[in-house]
């Protein structure tokens, strides 16, 4: 019984160690510690010490707990080499009591492991387990991430006037929820990622996939900002919000099976399969989730902005797949997604994961982007967009009525160029023109100011779309949505043509 409690304590120092008394290498390098080694007879510097980011949600100031002499108390001579320490390194004692302290001061929670005695006669129920207990504990600083402390269970919950009891087992084990939480700290947000599962064993096989135990997790041991996400090229590094993160996230996982299937072997054009495969059956036999939670700093303690369940990796794993199966670079799609002060990539990316049309937005982001000159991959986005639309919502258009459409409108930019160059003008010159068609052919508001402008631009620059074509078409889909393609298709080859344009 010693030696397994003995072993169980080393254990909870360990990841105390880890993941409540870490020092940056910042605090290293400065160390300000005053500290008095009572066996060695010496007084040294030492690091101070921070929670990393997700126990730092749960921990404060009164959660430090040391061990120091008040500087009153402190008696010759070892008070005159108190004071010349602190003269010749410029430091100063620990806090108002001005504490010599004895050791590094430690902020994780005491547990009891294995009690020896029973506490109280009467045994009583375990709030999380069921168990009846003779030795409880009071939900206190993060149990499971879930209960913050006894004093904030109160307030949330007028009506529990007894917080809820953990007997010592559950309260032990729930300390280690921090080892399988993967999360990035950026400015003044935490994002925190758990994998779930109700069934315990594909609990521990998604830590192996996803959590501690995966190649994903890797500790930024300089400044604890992240444990995930430290490659150079990362997704996880570009993340500033829960839908974004979680996409990137999962993503990561893919490109990791897929390296880890093509390593070593001759790089083939086809992705291949069996890894997929496999990855797909895992997911499939028994529900997992992944749970993003977001905070942000709010003084003394954080704000929940967002709590993002998701339960539906099979279905993301096989869009991923089918995507880099059409040839669709979906690194090169997310960091496009991107535009400066606007949450945009987050909207799409949460639309897609909700299996919302992204069609009507991808538009509106592109001509924005892609009038305002901004390097974009419009092959990716517009690859994207036709392959997705036609998943989601397949019965609105089909494949040859949106092809029509995306070659209608490259087709205009095309011509429009080549006219240009048969006149004498130079791409540049065609490519302003073009320009204004283009804000002319999006202003259409009813499907006949749409088809007159159409015709106008065929007429213009000699584009032959048969008329009955056409108007058979439109009056079978929306015109809107076959616009946005049109003029997606357009962007596609302005886009191409002007950066090829700046390049030369
Ligand atoms: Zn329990």
């Amino acid at each position: 019984m010693d030696t397994l409690r003995a072993y169980f304590e080393t254990c909870y120092e360990i990841l105390a160690e880890r993941y409540w008394n870490v020092s940056t290498i910042k605090q290293k390098e400065h160390p300000e510690l005053v500290v008095y080694d009572k066996e060695k007879d010496e007084i040294t510097l030492m690091p101070k010490r921070n929670p990393t980011p997700v126990v730092s949600l749960f921990t404060g100031g009164s959660s430090w707990k040391r061990d120091g002499i008040p500087y009153s108390d402190i008696t010759e001579p070892l008070k005159s080499r108190v004071d010349e320490f602190l003269e010749k390194n410029k430091a100063e004692l620990w806090g108002k009591k001005e504490l010599l302290l004895l050791t590094q001061p430690v902020c994780h929670q005491k547990l009891t492991i294995l009690p020896k005695e029973k506490k109280k006669e009467k045994s009583e129920v375990c709030c999380v387990c069921g168990k009846h207990s003779h030795y409880m504990i009071e939900v206190g600083l993060p149990s499971f991430l879930l209960f913050a402390s006894s004093t904030a269970t109160k307030s949330f919950n007028s009506q529990g006037k007894k917080p809820a009891k953990l007997c010592w087992e559950c309260e032990f084990i729930s300390k280690f929820a921090v080892e399988s939480a993967s999360y990035i700290r950026k400015n003044d947000s935490t994002f925190v990622i758990q994998v779930t599962s109700p069934d315990i064993d594909k609990l521990i096989e998604m830590q192996r996939e996803f959590g501690s135990l995966s190649s994903l997790r890797m500790l930024d041991d300089k400044y604890f900002y992240a444990n995930i996400g430290q490659e150079e090229d990362s997704l996880i590094k570009k993340c500033s919000a829960p839908y974004e993160l979680l996409w990137a996230f999962m993503e990561e996982k893919y490109s990791l099976l897929l390296k880890e299937t093509t390593e070593g072997e001759e790089t083939s054009d086809d992705t291949p399969d069996n890894f997929f495969f496999e990855f797909i059956e895992k997911l499939s036999k028994m529900p997992v989730q992944i749970n993003v939670f977001y905070a942000v700093d709010s003084g003394q303690t954080f704000l929940t902005k967002n709590l993002v369940l998701y339960d539906e990796l099979g279905y993301f794993y096989r869009l991923i797949h089918h995507m880099k199966k059409s040839g669709v670079n979906t690194r090169k799609l997310f960091s496009s997604l991107y535009e400066e002060k606007y949450a945009f990539r987050e909207k799409i990316l949460r639309n897609v994961l909700r299996k919302s049309s992204i069609l009507r937005h991808i538009e509106q982001f592109a001509f924005r982007m892609v009038m305002r000159e901004q390097r974009i991959s419009m092959s990716n986005i517009l690859k994207f967009t036709i392959e997705y639309e036609q998943i989601i919502r397949g019965d609105e258009m089909n494949k040859e009525q949106i092809e029509t459409a995306v070659n209608l409108g490259k087709q205009i930019v095309i011509q429009a160029v080549e006219m240009a160059k048969a006149e004498n003008e130079s791409e540049k010159q065609a490519l302003k023109k073009i320009k204004g068609d283009l804000y002319q052919l999006r202003k259409s508001r009813t499907k006949t100011d749409f088809i007159n402008q159409l015709n106008n631009l065929q007429f213009r620059y000699g584009i032959a779309v048969s008329k009955n074509i056409l108007e058979g078409i439109l009056e079978e889909v929306d015109f809107e949505d076959f616009r946005a393609y049109c003029v997606l298709g357009a962007l596609n080859i302005y886009n191409a043509k002007n950066s090829k344009e700046k390049e030369d």
